[in-house]
């Protein structure tokens, strides 16, 4: 028999569908599917992905290049995680290449040898903590989950913020780790990593792998091959650690399943959560989905019976859920954003020795930079957007480009001395709470403030520690940290949430203001939330307040069901951009007129519209959006489409991306 010697590989970073193919050596052995290869490609050579082999080629065979080098005797993935690409490939209607790559750290992706160089010494604690005793809850749940280990199932754990779910976590954990399986435990944010880790390091004996993108090369290469060998069984990480070989999996957990961060937003946009999912179908494990404001997809199927439901719907412990009520501001002579009820909250909180937490989801001192006598605005000259005014750093500054200019003190149009900071921002509301509250440590976290490497860890050492007695913040604030000694939490613009157009904004508020509450009044002492509102009898907020997220969400899902919207139908959003404006916008309509061609069971083709903000960075942003009741019908219809996209002209001119599943349509 002939030996196979045509080797089909994917090629990351060249954005082509197809699989290239090249010639392994005469004396190679067989060669086996994962493998990495060098290649020669144009006058460069590359690393490529084997992904498989064959005798026979579509090409002559004596045009095919040999390759230069096996990297790789055996393949670093095994078959359970190529199915995982490639079906995460063909649902993302992503080239394989780019997808194998986001598997592997940077180190493995450029071919460099898969050895461990350094083992980590992550620290031994020596008494570790015990298991708390759990209540009825919490048993309920850890006693319906460990009795599926071993198989697929879909929990959604939805318990109120203190409700103990780390708890039910780690014992699950402990099972799986006692049974010599390995556990993936994935959070949306970075700044969550630090907390967790310690908790289980004071918890389990065995080493934890931490896995995200602020980590060097070098350590993620160590944690993907330390898991990869299964010398390592517990995976603490972001999103990007999701892809990491497990080859004795047991249990995944992804916690605070709702965040829209697990979504990646560039380059290949998959879902963590949904391709989680996917990932424990595969390898029949549990998969757990824990949140305080699930998803109304994950909500969807519980409803659908495809996922689980389990409730913990108190706080753990003797925690109370806090008391939130409405702050009406109308008419009200706000002082830098803050009215009279909350300074003398605050004054009160802070008198009894106890912490205030105050949410903003605005960087920078101000929004906009108005001429008090002509109207001029600072606005980016590259994006349809306002430059945002920087004063700690003396800058105007664009939130969306990153373009920068020293702050002016008068009109470039009419040369007047007026320019007024207009808005509120977090420097803002640091500088004048500086001054309200002279004798008190104010303690700003936000992503500039936190640039600095081990800025946050410092920043929520302090707040431990109750050397910062007014902490303000945004985005970054409202996540999973647990504060012991806050006890009252406002949220200075709530309105700014209520008239978005984006028909996620009302999930993602009514999430916004219950994870934000649930930093208030952890232990001990109950918490007070404030919301600051000119709309107090929206019904957004007076229903959440009422009646809680859960009849929240049943109602925004009925919403969403008349309306036709996710989860009760599926969309895909094809974004374009470029410098000269007519280009996108021709080649998304001569792609919607493709795809009205192949169009038989009427998925609907919206656009090509301007994006929300239409012009970024000096290119002119439009999209066009595909949507079906039926998911597989969509997909029928995308994956024709994509390789007829790449006949077009301008498929190669205009930047474009697909976005499946999209999170915002922005
Ligand atoms: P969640 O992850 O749901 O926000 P945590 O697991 O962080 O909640 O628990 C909140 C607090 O309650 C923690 O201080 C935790 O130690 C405590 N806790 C959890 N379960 C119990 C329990 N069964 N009995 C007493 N305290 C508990
Ligand atoms: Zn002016
Ligand atoms: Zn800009």
């Amino acid at each position: 028999m002939t030996k196979p010697r045509i080797l089909k590989v994917a090629i990351p970073a060249v954005p082509f569908f197809k699989l290239f193919e090249y010639l392994a050596p005469e004396n190679s052995q067989n060669l086996q599917a994962g493998i990495r290869l060098e290649v020669p490609f144009g006058n460069r050579s590359k690393i490529a992905f084997l992904i498989a082999t064959s005798i026979e080629s579509d090409y002559p065979i004596e045009k095919l290049k040999l390759i230069t080098r096996i990297i790789d005797d055996v393949p670093l993935l095994a078959e359970i995680d190529l199915k995982l690409l490639h079906w995460v490939a063909g649902y993302y209607h992503h080239p394989i290449g780019e997808v194998m790559s986001t598997a592997f750290p940077v180190a493995l992706r450029q071919g460099k040898e898969a050895v461990i160089k350094k083992l980590p010494k992550l620290i031994e604690v020596e008494t570790k903590t015990s298991q708390l005793i759990c209540n009825d809850a919490q048993q309920n749940a850890i006693y319906k989950i460990s009795a599926t280990l071993g198989e697929f199932n879909i929990f959604v754990l939805d318990g109120v913020t203190g409700s103990g779910k780390t708890e039910v976590y780690m014992q699950l954990i402990q099972t799986v780790l006692d049974r010599n399986q390995q556990v993936l435990v994935l959070v949306p944010e970075i700044t969550l990593t630090p907390q967790l880790q310690q908790r289980f390091q004071a918890r389990f004996s065995t080493p934890i792998a931490i896995s995200h993108s602020k980590l060097t090369d070098l350590q993620r290469k160590n944690t993907w091959l330390l898991m990869q060998s299964g010398a390592c069984s517990l995976l603490l990480g972001t999103r990007s650690a999701l892809f990491t070989p497990l080859p004795k999996i047991g249990l995944i957990i992804l916690d605070e399943e709702h965040d829209s961060s697990f979504k990646q937003q560039e380059g290949f946009r998959f879902s963590a959560r949904d391709v989680a999912v996917m990932r424990g179908k595969l390898a029949n494990v549990p998969v757990i989905l824990g949140s305080a404001t699930p998803s109304l997809e994950s909500l969807y199927n519980v409803k659908q019976h495809r996922y689980q439901h389990l409730s913990l719907p108190e706080r753990a412990g003797n925690a109370l859920p806090p008391l939130v009520q409405i702050l009406d501001i109308r008419q009200q002579k706000l002082k830098e954003g803050l009215s009279a009820k909350l300074l003398e909250e605050m004054t009160t909180t802070l008198a009894k020795g106890e912490q205030v937490l105050l949410f903003l989801n605005r960087r920078g001192f101000a929004p906009t930079l108005i001429c008090d006598d002509c109207g001029w605005v600072a606005r980016c000259i590259h994006c349809d957007a306002n430059l945002v005014i920087h004063r700690n750093k003396n800058l105007l500054r664009c939130h969306h480009c990153g373009t920068e200019h020293r702050l002016i003190s008068t009109c470039p149009a009419c040369q007047s001395p007026d320019l007024i900071s207009l808005g509120l921002g977090t420097e803002r509301l640091e500088s004048v709470l500086t001054r309200l509250f002279t004798d008190k440590v104010v303690l700003r976290l936000d992503r500039d403030s936190t640039q600095k490497k081990g800025a946050l860890d410092d920043f929520l050492a302090q707040i431990h520690a109750g050397a910062a007695h007014i902490i303000l913040g945004t985005q970054l604030l409202a996540k999973g940290h647990h504060f012991p000694n806050v006890t009252l939490v406002a949220i200075l613009d709530v309105d700014s949430g209520l008239f978005s157009t984006d028909f996620h904004s009302g999930e993602k508020l009514a999430q916004l203001i219950v994870q934000v509450s649930g930093r208030a009044g952890r232990e001990l002492k109950q918490g007070k939330v404030l919301l600051q509102t000119r709309q107090p009898e929206h019904p957004l907020l007076t229903e959440l307040l009422r009646d809680g997220y859960a009849k929240f969400a049943a109602l925004a899902l009925a919403e969403r069901e008349m309306a036709g919207l996710p989860p009760f139908s599926y969309q895909a959003l094809l974004r374009a951009h470029h410098e000269n404006e007519e280009l996108p916008q021709t080649f998304l309509q001569a792609v919607a007129a493709l795809a009205q061609s192949l169009n038989e069971q009427n998925v609907q083709v919206l656009g090509a519209i301007p994006a929300p903000m239409a012009r970024r960075a000096g290119q002119y942003r439009f999209q066009l959006l595909f949507q079906h009741t039926n998911r597989t019908t969509l997909h029928h219809l995308l994956r024709q489409l994509m390789p007829q996209i790449l006949t077009l002209k301008l498929a190669a001119k205009v930047r474009w991306s697909l976005d499946v599943d999209p999170v915002d349509l922005f």
